[in-house]
C-alpha cells in the first residue's frame, strides 16, 4: 500500500548536482558513480590528502571503462571534470542534493548535517550513508526533516547494484520519490525501507554470520564451509571471505548495533570467531589479515 502510495507521488527534485561530503572509500566511490551517469558531484572532505585520494580512485575507475571501451576518451574527461574536489562549501547553493558519508560517528554526522542544511538550498535534499545510525537520530538535529533520508550504498560503490533507501519518521514521500529517481539515474536498485536497526541488508546478513560463527564453535573448517557456500552452493563469497572484505571492525560494531536493537534475536552468550579476530588485530583485508591472510 505504502508502495503505491510512493509510486503515486511524483519526485519534487529532479537531481542535476549533486554534494557528497566525506572522499573516503564510499564518498570517493559515490561522487565517481553519479559522475559517470551525468550528474555533477562536489566532493568535500576536511583533509586534502583524502580528497587526492579519492579523485585518484575516480581517474582509476574511469581509466578502467576506457579500457574495456566502455566510455569514449572525450566521455572519461568529462567525467573527471565533473567531480569538483574541495575543502569548502562555497558551491553548496547549486546543489540539489547532499549525500553525507563522513566518518560513522553520531556526533560528528549530526554537527555536519546541522551545518550543511544551514547553507543548502532550502529545497534541496539531504541523504545520509549511515551504516548502522538512527536516521530518526539523526533528523532530529535538522530543520527539514521531511527533506532527509538514508541513502545506503554498499561497498564498492561502482560494483554493487544496490542502494537502501532508508524512509525516516518524517520523511516526505516526494522525498523518498527524488531519491529513488537519483539511485536509479546512478545505475542502481534502490529499494525503500523504514528505519530501524540494520535497516533491510544487515537484518539478512548478520543472522546469516552469526549462523556462520555458530558453525565454527561448534567445529566446523570455515574454509570448506566458504567453500561451499562459494563453489558448490554459488554465492560470490562465502561468509569468512566476506567478513574479511567487510572489516572485523565493522562487522562487530554492526553485530552490536543489531543485537542492542534486537535483544531476543541477535544478542549473544559469548565470544565469537569475530570478536577473536578483532581482538587479534585480524580486521581483514584492511590489516592484511583476517581468517585468511593476504599480501
Ligand atoms: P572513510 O573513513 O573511508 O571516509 C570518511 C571520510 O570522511 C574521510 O575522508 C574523512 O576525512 C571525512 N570526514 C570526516 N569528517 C568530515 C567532515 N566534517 N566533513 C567532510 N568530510 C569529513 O569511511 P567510509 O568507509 O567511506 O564510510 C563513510 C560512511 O559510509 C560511514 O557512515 C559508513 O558507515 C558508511 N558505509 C561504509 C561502508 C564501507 O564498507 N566502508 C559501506 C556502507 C556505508
Amino acid at each position: 500500500k505504502k508502495k503505491a502510495k510512493i509510486a503515486a507521488k511524483t519526485a519534487n527534485v529532479d537531481v542535476k548536482n549533486a554534494t557528497v561530503l566525506g572522499a573516503g572509500i564510499m564518498g570517493g566511490g559515490i561522487a565517481y558513480q553519479s559522475a559517470s551517469r551525468g550528474v555533477p558531484a562536489i566532493m568535500k572532505d576536511i583533509n586534502p590528502e583524502a580528497l587526492e585520494q579519492g579523485m585518484d580512485e575516480a581517474i582509476k575507475l574511469f581509466g578502467k571503462g576506457l579500457k574495456y571501451g566502455k566510455i569514449s576518451t572525450e566521455k572519461m574527461a568529462k567525467g573527471i571534470a565533473s567531480i569538483k574536489p574541495t575543502l569548502s562549501y562555497d558551491e553548496i547553493k547549486h546543489t540539489d542534493i547532499v549525500v553525507e558519508a563522513v566518518v560513522e560517528n553520531p556526533k560528528v554526522k549530526e554537527s555536519v548535517l546541522k551545518e550543511v542544511e544551514s547553507l543548502m538550498p532550502e529545497d534541496a535534499i539531504i541523504c545520509s550513508n549511515t551504516s548502522t545510525i538512527s536516521i530518526d537520530r539523526l533528523a532530529k538535529s535538522l530543520q527539514r526533516p521531511e527533506k532527509f533520508c538514508g541513502m545506503h550504498f554498499f561497498n564498492p560503490v561502482h560494483k554493487m547494484p544496490l542502494v537502501e533507501i532508508i524512509r525516516g519518521e518524517k520523511t516526505s514521500d516526494e522525498t523518498i520519490a527524488s531519491v529513488v529517481a537519483y539511485a536509479s539515474k546512478m545505475g542502481k536498485s534502490p529499494v525503500v525501507v523504514n528505519d530501524c536497526p540494520g535497516f533491510f541488508v544487515n537484518r539478512v546478513l548478520f543472522p546469516y554470520f552469526g549462523g556462520f560463527t555458530k558453525l565454527v564453535r561448534d567445529g566446523a573448517d570455515f574454509q570448506q564451509v566458504d567453500k561451499v557456500m562459494s563453489k558448490k552452493f554459488g554465492w560470490p563469497m562465502g561468509p569468512a571471505y566476506l567478513l574479511d572484505v567487510v572489516g572485523m571492525d565493522t562487522g562487530r560494531h554492526a553485530a552490536e548495533v543489531m543485537a542492542e536493537g534486537f535483544p531476543d534475536r541477535m544478542s549473544k552468550d559469548e565470544k565469537d570467531a569475530i570478536d577473536v579476530m578483532f581482538e587479534n588485530d585480524r580486521y581483514g583485508q584492511k590489516t592484511g589479515s583476517g581468517f585468511y591472510v593476504y599480501g
